[in-house]
């Protein structure tokens, strides 16, 4: 596919390029002060700021351009009717790690079986939120009054542990995001399955999962 990447030179984007690449992708990266022109490319991805986010979606959903957006922090449901109109998609996911979005899943099958449940979310001391958003999702998923506790130390990247216990057993689910490659498994995936998506807006990556 021809692709435009909004952030190429970002944390995120950086690594994700090569791999795009790597993976048969014609990649048109797009900086802050480039035009957000993507006509006639397949498809826009996003890993960006909350600020530029919708702007570069509006504009490749205006330019009849289908979009994957991994950048945190705003609200796509605006965009949804503009996708509809375009007939094109706007896919957004807040965790594109594919063994992230497992181990929710995951998570919450066992919280069918198990009274209780606390989570461990260990991020580099870099990180500013606590708890995390994936935490915080997967806090929703098993519900209840799930504990979380966040650790912040240099050394570590990304990792959450969800603890059930119940009376003489203990079951551990433990993810490890070891670089930021392993976001890019869940990009591929939505760009394959982009045009299977029906127009507007589709949030999370365990919808196509
Ligand atoms: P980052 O290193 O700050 O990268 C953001 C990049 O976007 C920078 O190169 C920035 O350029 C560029 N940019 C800013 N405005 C732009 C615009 N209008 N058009 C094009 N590019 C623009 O951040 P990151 O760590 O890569 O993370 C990016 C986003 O992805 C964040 O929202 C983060 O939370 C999110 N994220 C999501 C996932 C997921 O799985 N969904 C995973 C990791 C991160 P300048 O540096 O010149 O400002």
């Amino acid at each position: 596919m021809k692709i435009a990447l909004f952030g190429a030179e970002g944390k995120v984007g950086a690594a994700l390029l090569p791999v795009l690449e790597r993976a048969g992708h014609e990649v048109r990266g797009i900086e802050i002060g480039d035009e957000p022109d993507v006509n006639g490319l397949d498809a826009a991805v996003d890993f960006t700021t909350p600020e530029a986010a919708p702007k570069n979606a509006r504009a490749a959903l205006e330019q009849g351009v289908s979009c994957v957006v991994g950048t945190t922090g705003w609200d796509p449901k605006p965009l949804h009717e503009l996708a509809v109109e375009r007939g094109v998609r706007l896919f957004v996911a807040p965790n594109f790690s594919i063994g992230a979005v497992l181990m929710m899943r995951f998570a919450a099958q066992a919280a069918e079986h198990f009274p209780r449940a606390e989570i461990v979310e260990f991020h580099n001391e870099a990180k500013k939120d606590a708890p995390s958003g994936t935490a915080k999702a997967t806090a929703e998923l098993i519900g209840g009054d799930t504990t979380i506790h966040s650790v912040r130390l240099p050394g570590l990247v990304a990792h959450q542990e969800v603890i059930f216990g119940s009376d003489g057993q203990l079951l551990t689910i433990r993810h490890d995001t070891t670089a930021r490659e392993s976001f890019a498994d869940g990009v591929l995936l939505a760009l394959a399955k982009l045009d299977t998506l029906p127009p507007g807006l589709t949030v999370g990556l365990d919808s196509i999962l």
